[in-house]
């Protein structure tokens, strides 16, 4: 526990190796009053963190390491009590932590004195004290948080006066080439940390010669949503509230906020507005952005699609992963770093022009083999058109437009508008088949809370999958429409906000408890009912469908008996039943029951999200 691990070395060498100049290592945990992934007082660090350096050392990368301490929005790693500035429950624990008495304070001053020193003793190149997003430092610098009478409480000098002194023992204790610097964000909550006040505690540290740079992100757990804006934030989202205070530093400071290129971040620098930008998520997506484009081909880096769906919400098994880079996180197993050139060039025949079949014929084709990838649409890019058609998610199509890119640099030669039977593919004599089909709407009205009572009347017209809303199925959409969301994905929320932008009036039904609750941490679901409940959107949700008529659907709760007196009608001209999708796997087994050797990757395999289409098709493609 708390250990730097084999998995976090490779994945930051990677970084390094791609050229990487300087990279902040996020949240070390430095008392046991709060968690952490790692823990300045391991004592396995002593060993494993001068070993990570050198290994990240080696390629050119510095590195500083982040302190910090959760405060109440976490349970500490002891087991114990939260620590606070005061007793104000934290969001995230929901818990009135222990106020902070002076010798306590004192207790964690010391304790990232301790770290500071560690990290320079196992050769670190800085560290960086985490007070921005609603942790300690910020629990004690907001009035939301901070109720003390003491000197650590009140006005604004007092207030601030913890940060102060942490920031001030750290830099004492430490070389002047050790860089020692301070992250701090507006929280954008009514009586929350403001930009004046912000920009005042920034410039009475610099005033004291207390921070070597300054980081300036924005948002807390109150305003979660912003803190790693998505797809529908633009790039540098966060400049509004961070160049206010920026400009009004001499120290060097850092800004951060969807940048995904370089070129992005020489503007913001030339502009004046920072010294260096923080690109975190971009280099999950391509380890490899600084060489790729220093050597003059920015349009072969992986596009970070701002998804959040690897990364924030660990859809890969609760570890980080990237749904658009099969490697990331996975460093030591897989990733384009690792793929070896083919023994012996193969025919390889990839059937479906999705992600999972560009992907698996991209990397097949950069190990050397001759692919021909099979397409029935006239265009690549499989369901991944659709998702893009719902508002704000147009930029899904970059990693397909880049995919498509990749593979016709790389020699992949493309049939579009070419459906495969298992007679034509058979007849194509390849030494491999790889099958990405993708997968097909259920529309059976089962819905998995109450599997026994599929929703009757699916047989109409105005009743359709997303993907027939977005083909344009229902000539005539009408006034209303319902949205039955039996996953909870994205999908729900791309089909409502649809429908809601043709003008309709739309509730959502769901058996969920919560609004489309696998978005919840990708940190979409509240930033999409912030743009869609204008008095057109409802929801119902631990509820189910029973019976769709012409213009409206019967719905009741999940767990209401049937035929009890608690179903309600709802209007609907339109009906969208959103389930989880068939996979197209029957081309698959013919050609395995042919004796061929083939393999089935992606929505085929079994209808997942793009995360999985991206990591089997990289698989099956270096496996081939
Ligand atoms: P995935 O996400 O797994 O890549 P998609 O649904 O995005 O799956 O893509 C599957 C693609 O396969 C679609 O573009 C579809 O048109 C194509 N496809 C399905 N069956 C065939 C077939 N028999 N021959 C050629 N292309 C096919």
């Amino acid at each position: 526990m708390g250990n730097v691990s084999e998995r976090l070395i490779a994945y930051h060498e990677a970084r390094a190796k791609g050229g990487v100049g300087l990279t902040i290592i996020e949240i070390m945990g430095i008392h046991p009053s709060g968690p952490g992934p790692l823990l300045a007082y391991n004592p396995a660090l002593d060993e494993s963190y001068p070993r990570m350096m050198d290994r990240l050392h080696s390629p050119g990368m510095k590195v500083f390491q982040q302190l910090w301490h959760a405060g109440h929005n976490a349970f500490p790693s002891d087991g114990g009590a939260p620590w606070s500035a005061s007793d104000i429950p934290g969001l995230m624990s929901n818990v009135a932590p222990i106020p902070m008495t002076k010798a306590m304070i004192d207790e964690i001053i010391e304790a990232y004195v301790t770290a500071a020193r560690n990290l320079e003793r196992w050769g670190g190149d800085g560290v960086e004290i985490h007070a921005a997003h609603g942790y300690l430092p910020a629990q004690f610098l907001s009035r939301n948080s901070n109720k003390r009478e003491d000197d650590y409480g009140g006005p604004f000098e007092n207030r601030a006066r913890f940060l102060v002194e942490v920031m001030a023992a750290v830099r004492a204790s430490v070389s002047r080439n050790f860089a020692v610097g301070v992250r701090i964000s507006p929280d954008g909550i009514p009586n929350g940390i403001d930009i004046d006040e912000l920009a005042r505690t920034a410039l009475l540290l610099e005033s004291k010669g207390l921070a070597d740079f300054f980081n300036v992100s924005l948002g807390n757990y109150q305003s979660l949503r912003r803190v790693v804006g998505g797809m529908h934030e633009p790039m540098g989202y966060e400049l509004e509230t961070s160049v206010p205070i920026t400009r009004q530093l001499k120290t060097p400071t850092i800004v951060v906020g969807r940048f995904r290129t370089l070129e992005e971040a020489d503007q913001i620098i030339r502009s004046g507005d920072c010294d260096m930008v923080c690109i975190n998520r971009a280099t999950i997506a391509d380890p490899d952005l600084v060489n790729k484009t220093m050597a003059g081909h920015p349009e072969q880096v992986r596009p970070c699609i701002g998804c959040n769906q690897g990364c924030v919400g660990k859809e890969l098994g609760g570890i980080l992963g990237c749904a658009v880079n099969a490697g990331a996180g996975a460093e030591q197993y897989f990733g384009d770093h690792l793929l070896k050139p083919a023994d012996e060039p193969k025919r390889v025949l990839v059937i479906g022009g999705g992600p999972a079949g560009m992907e698996a014929a991209r990397t097949a084709a950069l190990r050397g083999h001759r692919v021909v990838l099979a397409e029935a649409q006239p265009h690549l890019g499989g369901a991944i058109n659709l998702a893009a058609m719902g508002p704000t998610r147009a930029g899904m199509r970059d990693v397909t437009v880049w995919l498509e890119q990749e593979i016709y640099r790389l020699g992949v030669e493309v049939r579009l508008s070419t459906y495969m039977d298992v007679d034509e593919v058979a007849a194509e004599g390849a030494d491999a088949v790889i099958v990405a089909t993708g997968a097909a709407p259920r529309m059976d009205g089962i819905q998995v809370s109450n599997p026994g009572e599929p929703i009757t009347g699916m047989d109409q017209a105005h009743v359709v999958s997303s993907n027939g809303l977005f083909e344009g199925e229902v000539r005539d959409l009408g006034k209303t429409a319902v949205v039955f969301d039996d996953l909870g994905h994205y999908e729900g929320i791309a089909t409502a906000e649809y429908l809601l932008s043709k003008g309709l009036d739309v509730t959502y039904v769901s058996r969920h408890v919560s609004f489309a609750p696998r978005t919840e941490w990708i940190l979409m679901a509240e930033a999409a009912l912030v743009r869609m409940d204008r008095g057109h959107f409802q929801q119902r949700l631990r509820s189910r469908g029973i019976a769709i008529g012409k213009d409206s659907v019967t719905i009741a709760p999940v767990y209401a008996p049937p035929n009890s007196n608690v179903s309600e009608t709802v209007p609907a001209d339109t009906v969208v039943v959103i389930s989880a999708n068939r996979p197209n796997r029957d081309l698959f087994d013919a050609l395995v029951a042919r004796g061929l050797n083939v393999q089935v990757i992606g929505d085929s395999n079994a209808a997942r999200f793009l995360s999985f289409a991206t990591r089997e098709g990289h698989k099956a493609g270096a496996a081939v």
